[in-house]
């Protein structure tokens, strides 16, 4: 039987054009898909658009559109930009999509009957820019801390609340027990204790509904009130499947989302599968944010980086790999385009690229003929790559391109002749090819270019890989 594999991105929320925020994600969600075809794996890689609510209603009447027309237009802009950047997911998810929202009123209709569901008053503030609840003691200066310029409103409303403190033992146990049947991994581990800690200290029901939210799915039986965007949003994990007729592939093998919705994937989601008896995804990767320079990236800074600006600049394979290479794994990270070109640079231009036109010129005046080979995964390689570990795997990528460079130095390979520079040629193609392989899932235009030009049995040289940047 073959392996199956199930990878997702968030769906992204429409108030807000691609940038490399968004890029980062779905660029390790490409990155494990790849890794996991490579070893033979069927892969089902999602990603798309989250569409409802009110901030969505808020963007699209200042755009002066109807919150359809301006969904379709901010979706068509992430669904353009991720097949440039060669990342190739099966399926792009919309939450307008009428099958998805049957299949929204349906789980919630499913909930609702297993006694999860009842209907409350609801007092308190709503913030708008984060679509949720937020608590008094949540407030500064009477504000969210996430949108200090925003007005905080105070809200009193009918709402239907999900019993979410209900299942917190249940959830402790499963991410804590590795034998529990539930049981699922949350990386990196810093993140792990933090949701730990908080559903330690208790967790208040969830209100899974609004009653003057519009733009979002009725509740099914009670269609005044629309489904919260989160409850929504979270199921299209589910939906998509269901619509392809892929449910082989359920449940996820990893949700890759970044930490300001790290809440929602480990604590909500879980317990909205344990309601209606679904199976849980077996691990959530958290990244963290860039910063820029020193700044939160922001739209009223200027700062903001956008793919289409890397893409411009560093080409596709150099922009996947720049981010891949920074990748803001377990803390943010800080980049900028000085730093960028500097990377790109050492590592590409002179790195790899001129290891690889050092050893073909080598090889094309040896006039040798070379064994073709198809190399093995490196078993650090792969470790890493289990725990996401995106930047340390390239590392190691980095250290046999060294190793390889000195060797050249050492041996003075354009000086030997005969046996001993047949020797140093075959030991040296063996680690380029060594090299591609394992760049595969990075890089894979760089590593198929690499891979033909050292398949043998005549090696060539060809031109650069990146020529550097002024
Ligand atoms: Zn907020």
């Amino acid at each position: 039987m073959d392996k199956k594999f199930y990878v997702t991105t968030p769906i992204y929320y429409v108030n807000d054009q691609p940038h490399i925020g968004h890029t980062c994600t779905t660029l390790a969600a490409d990155i494990i898909a790849r890794y996991h075809r490579l070893l033979g794996e069927k892969v089902f890689f999602l990603t798309g658009t989250d569409e409802h609510g009110a901030k969505v209603a808020q963007a699209a009447k200042k755009a002066g559109l109807l919150p359809q027309d301006f969904c379709d237009q901010v979706s068509q802009s992430f669904q353009n930009i991720w097949p440039q950047l060669n990342i190739k997911y099966h399926y792009f998810v919309r939450t307008t999509n009428p099958d998805h929202k049957k299949i929204v009123q349906a789980m919630l209709q499913k909930i609702y009957r297993r006694g999860d569901i009842y209907q409350a008053q609801y007092q308190g503030y709503y913030c708008v820019g984060c679509e949720k609840f937020i608590t008094e003691t949540e407030l500064v200066n009477g504000r969210c801390p996430l949108h200090p310029k925003q007005k905080i409103q105070k809200q009193s409303e009918k709402n239907y609340f999900f019993k979410l403190s209900a299942y917190v033992p249940s959830l402790i146990k499963a991410i804590e027990d590795e034998s529990d049947p539930h049981h699922y991994e949350i990386i990196p581990e810093s993140k792990k204790r933090e949701v730990l800690s908080k559903l330690k200290v208790g967790v208040a029901d969830l209100s899974v509904s609004r009653a003057h939210v519009a733009w979002g799915i009725p509740v099914p039986w009670d269609e005044k009130q629309t489904i919260y965007v989160w409850f929504d949003a979270l199921l299209n994990y589910y939906s998509a499947l269901e619509i392809n007729h892929q449910k082989k592939f359920w449940p996820a093998n990893v949700h890759v989302v970044a930490k300001d919705i790290l809440w929602f994937h480990t604590v909500i989601w879980e317990a909205m599968l344990l309601s209606a008896g679904l199976s849980l995804p077996k691990t959530i990767f958290i990244h963290s944010f860039y910063t820029v320079a020193g700044q939160k990236m922001s739209k009223s800074l200027g700062n903001v980086i956008t793919p289409h600006q890397l893409l411009e600049k560093f080409g596709i394979d150099g922009t996947r790999y720049l981010i891949a290479a920074n990748f803001p794994y377990s803390s943010d990270r800080d980049v900028s385009w000085q730093k960028f070109d500097e990377k790109f640079n050492a590592d590409l231009a002179n790195g790899l690229g001129n290891l690889v036109a050092r050893i073909a010129k080598l090889c094309e005046n040896s006039q040798l003929k070379f064994e073709p080979a198809k190399p093995g995964w490196d078993r650090r390689y792969q470790k890493y790559l289990a725990k996401y570990q995106l930047e340390p795997a390239l590392k190691l990528v980095w250290q046999w391109i060294s190793r390889a460079d000195q060797q050249v130095n050492q041996n003075q390979v354009w000086q030997q002749k005969g046996a001993a520079l047949k020797k140093s040629l075959q030991s040296l193609v063996a680690d380029i090819r060594q090299i591609a392989y394992h760049l595969q899932p990075f890089v894979p235009e760089t590593a198929a270019k690499i891979a033909k030009q050292f398949a043998g049995p005549a090696i060539k040289t060809q031109p650069p890989l990146f020529p550097r940047l002024k």
